[in-house]
């Protein structure tokens, strides 16, 4: 790719065909109804690190309870992570919660349709704003996320590495030359179709693709070298010990997390940081840590958690007080039955598979 290959590119050939496989072709998803920018927000903090499977029935549910900017800016944060529970990233969900609460505050209850405003809000990378801006409000705005990123280093053969933030820049300048002024709506939702159902990361479907005659990696046989990305950083293992802590009314200890950071403001079973404590400290760590008097009892089984950078090895043991109140604000006793109405990690809910 150089600076002249768009001179010689069929740009109107190229938007025409692609718009007109993305209406022959796309799939019924439910933020597709309309073009109700709270929808298409939602979807797309959804859709960021997760398959679209997967997010369909949280959108739905979530639409279900929190139906309006009205519904989310008045919930208890606490119930909205609840509804997210499962799918990861939850500061997306607080974010999204914070940014709708100053959407309802500062414009009346309206979605920005300014560039500036709508990028000014919590959580709303360029990526989020250039999709709200092009689905719902029709502005020819980019929306490049690796999906696109990868489509159209193939389609314009850009051989510069997709993980460094000038190509993402170099990508954006392109696609607001290729983007039609009359319909960007159709135009980005159809590259993103094309990234999921064609030009898939791993043997793209040339043969079927609606593009073929414009796209320059196929033309040079080089569909499978792009896009160029350099690997990300291996990611670092961390082996914890949690447990699951019991009184003498099988009421079980329950921890908030902190409202900062990794999974903030969600529940879990106490975890001890075994490597740097050391098993024959355990005991006394959770007393000083938590002013808690325990007795660790029997191994119950394995668990990981793999989040982008880094990974919990989880060893999860059963554990007796004989405490009936807590001083530590952190920790709650809850029943068995009581548990499901936190939010937790997905490694913690299936850690209470071992409660019987
Ligand atoms: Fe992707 Fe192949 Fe289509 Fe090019 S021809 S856009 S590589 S599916």
């Amino acid at each position: 790719m150089n600076d002249k290959t768009l001179q010689f590119f069929d740009t109107t050939g190229f938007q025409q065909d692609l718009i007109d496989w993305y209406h022959a072709n796309k799939r019924d998803l439910p933020w597709r109804m309309d073009q109700d920018p709270y929808k298409v927000w939602v979807s797309e903090i959804m859709l960021q690190q997760t398959k679209v499977d997967t997010v369909i029935p949280y959108f739905y549910r979530f639409m279900e309870k929190f139906p309006t900017v009205y519904q989310l800016a008045d919930a208890d944060p606490q119930d909205v992570l609840k509804v997210w529970e499962g799918l990861g990233y939850y500061s997306r969900a607080r974010n999204l919660q914070n940014a709708v609460q100053e959407v309802v505050d500062t414009y009346g209850g309206e979605i920005p349709a300014n560039p500036d405003e709508l990028g000014s809000l919590k959580g709303i990378g360029p990526y989020t704003k250039g999709a709200i801006l092009s689905i719902a409000y029709n502005q020819p705005e980019p929306a490049v996320d690796g999906n696109v990123m990868r489509v159209l280093s193939r389609i314009l053969k850009i051989e510069d590495d997709i993980a460094q933030q000038r190509t993402k820049k170099l990508v954006e300048a392109y696609v607001r030359e290729l983007i039609p002024e009359d319909d960007p709506s159709s135009f980005n939702q159809a590259i993103m179709e094309l990234g999921a159902l064609v030009c898939t990361p791993k043997s793209p479907a040339c043969l079927l693709c609606p593009v073929q005659e414009y796209c320059l990696a196929f033309a040079e046989g080089r569909e499978n070298d792009l896009p160029v990305k350099s690997k990300a950083k291996k990611q670092n293992k961390i082996p914890y010990v949690s447990l699951l802590i019991k009184n003498e009314n099988s009421a079980y200890i329950i921890e908030k997390r902190a409202e900062k950071g990794l999974l903030a403001g969600l529940w879990q079973f106490p975890m001890v940081p075994i490597n740097e404590i050391g098993w024959d400290h355990l005991e006394n760590w959770i007393l000083s840590e938590y002013g808690l008097e325990i007795k660790v009892s029997e191994k119950k089984g394995e668990l990981k958690h793999v989040f982008s950078h880094i990974v919990w090895e989880l060893e999860i043991y059963g554990a007796t007080t004989h405490q009936q109140y807590l001083t530590d604000e952190r920790l709650r006793f809850v029943y068995k039955e009581e548990l499901q109405a936190y939010p937790f990690p997905v490694s913690h809910q299936k850690m209470m598979t071992y409660i019987v």
